[in-house]
């Protein structure tokens, strides 16, 4: 019996388990255990829609023993949840430790894919805490923005700008919208002629932006201290700007400065091969789904049938992370944002009709339950010339098929002005 470990039940612990499934050959019988404070996987992209149409929280939970159950897999093979947080780990005895448990889970394997957090729980699940303090987190705040006058966001990354962006573009909302960058410019990471198209996308949308101010949050989220001192009060305050590595059930040999896993480009920690991370908790990672699906997935394949499933003859791949400066979908309020593939910014109308509108709820399940391994935002890397197509001729990104006339090189500006 080949006992394999899975710490994280999110976008890639599931796809591990998965994976899993799909590799293991039928002369070996599986044990892969998934550990995970939420019972309910978190499709977390939504998180800054959700808090003005909070009644929309069930489309983006998804209860992970049914997703376990319809794992394809041999009959021998078991699939198993269990929820807890794991708060030790004995990488030399191959021993993990739960909190509140002193009995220990023993692995052959182990696939570390815990991710990281966000001050809010809003925005990403807790490393301790199950789901539902997520969703409380939603709700609340949702109230306390549907009640505020003033609100201030802190970040200027792509959640704080989309966070912003969704609470001045509502209708039900007239709030006075303060962003607080942290840096010279909302979107800093992205070439000059994004940023300027967000910024604008912003001024239009009444958000007032405030650059370059590293401000601390007090007063219980409803006022923040400047730099010189001063504090400026609001009704509520957002913080959207700090991801924190769940990592600390590792000893810090294995992990970088920054505190994420410290791998080989296979992912495999590089003292214990057996063991492989996955997803946001990488060093070497780019922290989105987009990098997962279409840069981390292949390399994790390969690393798993090697090292795990001990297939010598599959060649172990390296990992190239996409660029997800160069290619992304920043909605910034529900019909226009900022978007580009390979640096080509896209139309307003492409950012509505790709994320802005919907927020990729429709395609959460299907994302979440089904098909772990294809991630709906990215079929445009692979199709652009259809996708565009079904854009301009059917309104629907569903619709595209290998036919078409190639709008995509007429239609778009081809670079950066
Ligand atoms: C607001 C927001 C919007 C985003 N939008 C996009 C987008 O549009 N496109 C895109 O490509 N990417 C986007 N991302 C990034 C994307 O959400 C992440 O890349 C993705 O969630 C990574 O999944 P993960 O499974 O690696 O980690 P996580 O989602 O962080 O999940 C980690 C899992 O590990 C569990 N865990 C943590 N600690 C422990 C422990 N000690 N024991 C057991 N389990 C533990 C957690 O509970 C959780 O289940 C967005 C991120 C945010 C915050």
């Amino acid at each position: 019996m080949k006992r394999v470990v899975v710490i994280g039940a999110s976008q890639a612990g599931l796809l591990a388990m998965k994976t899993l499934a799909r590799q293991c050959p039928s002369s070996v019988s599986l044990s892969a255990h998934l550990i995970s404070p939420n019972d309910f996987a978190y499709f977390n992209i939504a998180s800054p829609r959700l808090l003005v149409q909070p009644e929309l929280l069930h489309k983006v939970l998804f209860n992970i023993q049914d997703i376990l159950k319809n794992l394809n897999h041999n009959s021998k093979d078991q699939f198993t949840f269990t929820q807890g947080s794991v708060s030790d780990i004995n990488l030399d005895k191959r021993k993990i430790y739960l909190h509140k448990s002193l009995v220990p889970i023993e692995y052959d394997a182990l696939i570390i894919a815990s991710g990281n957090r966000m001050d809010s729980l809003a925005f990403k699940l807790s490393n301790i805490q199950s789901q539902h303090h997520t969703i409380r987190e939603i709700q609340s705040l949702s109230k306390k923005i549907r009640s505020a006058n003033s609100i201030a966001v802190i970040g200027g990354g792509t959640t704080g700008v989309e966070i912003a962006g969704e609470l001045t573009n509502n209708r039900k909302f007239t709030k006075k919208v303060t962003l607080y960058t942290g840096q010279e410019s909302p979107l800093a990471e992205f070439e000059s002629c994004h940023r300027k198209k967000g910024i604008d996308r912003l001024n239009k949308l009444g958000v007032e932006i405030i650059n370059n101010e590293m401000v601390k949050i007090i007063e219980d989220n409803t006022a923040v201290k400047l730099q010189d001192g001063t504090v400026k009060k609001y009704s509520v305050v957002i913080p959207a700007y700090r991801s924190i590595p769940n990592s600390e059930f590792l000893p810090s040999s294995v992990l970088s400065k920054r505190g994420y896993l410290d791998t080989d480009e296979y992912f495999r920690l590089k003292n214990y091969h057996e063991v492989i991370g996955l997803g946001d908790i990488l060093d070497c990672g780019k922290k989105s789904s987009l990098d997962l699906f279409y840069a981390q997935k292949q390399v994790f394949e390969a690393t798993v049938a090697h090292e795990i499933f001990e297939k010598k003859d599959i060649k172990l791949k390296k990992y190239e992370p996409v660029q997800t400066d160069k290619s992304f979908v920043v909605p910034i309020g529900r019909d226009g944002g900022v978007a580009a593939i390979w640096n080509i910014p896209l139309p307003k109308f492409v950012v509505k009709q790709f994320k802005a509108k919907d927020f990729l709820i429709p395609k959460a399940k299907l994302q979440m339950e089904n098909n772990l391994g294809r991630f709906p935002l990215l079929e445009v890397p692979h199709q652009p010339r259809n996708w565009v197509n079904s854009l301009f001729h059917n309104n629907k990104l569903e619709s595209h098929n290998s036919s078409g006339l190639h709008l995509w090189d007429v239609s778009v500006p081809r670079n950066c002005p």
